[in-house]
């Protein structure tokens, strides 16, 4: 357990997506006070899964509040867990964030007590008896401490801190945070949309702050410029598996990358570039978001083009409710398209599709984003012969397809880009939510294109956050506890 040196300036200890893409938690001390911005599940490696059992570096109970950037799994999914171990603050966050972690961590705790008891039904797990990394119960009262805010409207958390949201483009209700605290300011991106999202309005630009915390999950790439129609890959893997009588499945996150999955195929039906078949959302709590984006559309949330307009229309959709309907898809008596979550078959009703559609070459996987290291998804993308589900392995013979358009991720012009124009002077940004090369790739491309430092923190580094001239010397944490200097 790492113990905290008493801040007497705000120091900022990254506990998450450093050294991996998944578990965002970032904790800012400022004198004795603590706040927490994300609270994200380790996902993937299993080196990183078990860091999620791990007590909480601090004693969750003197955390004061949460800022929570959005409702993905890796940036609020440990929030119940953190509630179980003590915490008993506020979570802030936008109104459409809130909504949307309600379906996220009551589905993840629902997951994780299932997980729990068929691995003990089947005698697998390591643990006896698999208990869950929380219940709905633990998802229930943390969802009763949230507490939404406005986007670009100061939130005063008294005593001279206050926290500013401000839109990321990436999913519904995301957002940058900037925190003013002790006489510093500290600006977290959370997860950055392109600058042209297919159904959310434009990232904003957040006011300047001395330190940055920035993602770069695409930090070391640029999406392809898109040639010919969009999402061809898709339209294409979908003619050729119902030519041959197959079935499709499209593993997707249910918040967002479902919504974007239905719109697209829309526009492929109405275009009459893909067979009519019948489509299958086979999450109900893709359905749930779903509802969600809906309803943000009728408020004029979403892109101004899609208010009122009949943006999903699918001739033949169905809604996979139940667990028998869900079962049902395994045989269907027709080609169709099965669109499931999670994204990167981890979990989820995606996983007993893959167990029946993966060996039978009719069939086909299209994968829609980015596949973390450690992942089934990712193993599929990188040719795996065989996955283990369920602790059986399932023979891989089906056609496995790429849709690389569907991430709402910036690339690195997109992260740079939005540097560029949050602008200012900052002392530091910290290059965080990336795989090793492409943190490190970034940090020498903000070198290059706007001469700031890059530094990409370890996994429990803490640093000072002052803004005197820094000479830049960031030691790991050592066994003592002691804080990294970051003005020597
Ligand atoms: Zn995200």
């Amino acid at each position: 357990m790492t113990s905290l040196a008493p801040a007497t300036r705000p120091t900022l200890t990254f506990l998450g997506a450093a050294g991996t893409v998944t578990g965002s938690k970032f904790l800012l001390a400022v004198d004795d006070r603590r706040f927490l911005i994300d609270c994200g599940m380790f996902q993937g490696d299993k080196e990183w899964r078990l860091r999620n059992w791990d007590p909480f570096p601090t004693p969750p109970a003197g955390i004061e509040a949460v800022l929570l950037t959005h409702a993905h799994l890796d940036h609020c999914g440990m929030l119940p867990r953190l509630v179980k171990q003590g915490f008993t603050g506020r979570i802030y966050c936008t109104s459409d964030t809130a909504e949307l972690a309600t379906i996220v961590l009551l589905d993840s705790a629902h997951l994780q007590e299932k997980d729990a008891e068929h691995a003990n039904e089947k005698g697998y797990s390591k643990h006896a008896p698999a208990e869950p990394l929380y219940t709905q119960a633990d998802a229930e009262k943390t969802l009763r401490l949230f507490k939404t805010v406005e986007f670009d409207t100061p939130l005063d958390l008294g005593g001279g801190v206050s926290a500013t949201f401000t839109r990321a483009g990436h999913i519904l209700g995301s957002a940058s945070i900037r925190v003013a605290a002790g006489g510093t300011s500290v600006l977290f991106s959370g997860d950055l949309g392109r600058r042209d999202h297919p159904i959310l309005q434009s990232r904003g630009t957040p006011a300047p702050a001395d330190f940055m915390v920035i993602e770069s999950t695409y930090g070391d790439r640029e999406h392809p410029a898109p040639e010919g129609l969009p999402h061809e890959a898709m339209a294409e893997a979908i003619r050729k598996t119902i030519g041959r009588g197959g079935s499709v499945l499209i593993p997707a996150f249910a918040v967002d990358r479902t919504e974007i999955v239905l719109k697209v195929l829309s526009e492929m039906f109405r275009d009459g570039r893909i067979p009519h078949v019948p489509v299958h959302i086979n999450s109900p709590m893709s359905l749930a978001a779903l509802h969600v984006y809906q309803a943000a559309a009728e408020r004029g949330e979403l892109r101004a083009d899609l208010k009122d307009a009949d943006w999903i229309t699918i001739p033949e959709l169905h809604e996979a409710k139940t667990q028998e309907e869900s079962v049902a898809l395994n045989n269907p008596s027709r080609p169709c398209i099965i669109i499931a979550s999670s994204g990167m078959a981890t979990g989820g009703r995606v996983v007993h599709h893959l167990q029946y559609m993966l060996p039978n070459p009719k069939n086909c996987v299209i994968l829609t984003g980015y596949q973390a290291v450690g992942t089934r998804g990712r193993d599929l993308q990188q040719g795996a012969e065989q996955l283990k589900m369920y602790g059986r392995y399932i023979p891989v013979r089906a056609q496995i397809v790429t849709d690389g358009q569907f991430s709402v991720h910036g690339d690195a012009g997109d992260l740079i880009g939005w540097l560029r124009d949050v602008g200012g002077d900052p002392e530091a940004v910290f290059i965080v939510h990336g795989e090793e090369g492409s943190a490190e790739a970034f940090a020498k491309k903000i070198k290059a294109d706007l001469g700031w430092m890059g530094v990409v923190p370890h996994y429990e580094e803490v640093v000072r956050l002052t803004t005197s001239h820094p000479t830049k010397a960031s030691v790991q944490l050592g066994a003592t506890g002691s804080v990294n200097d970051f003005d020597i």
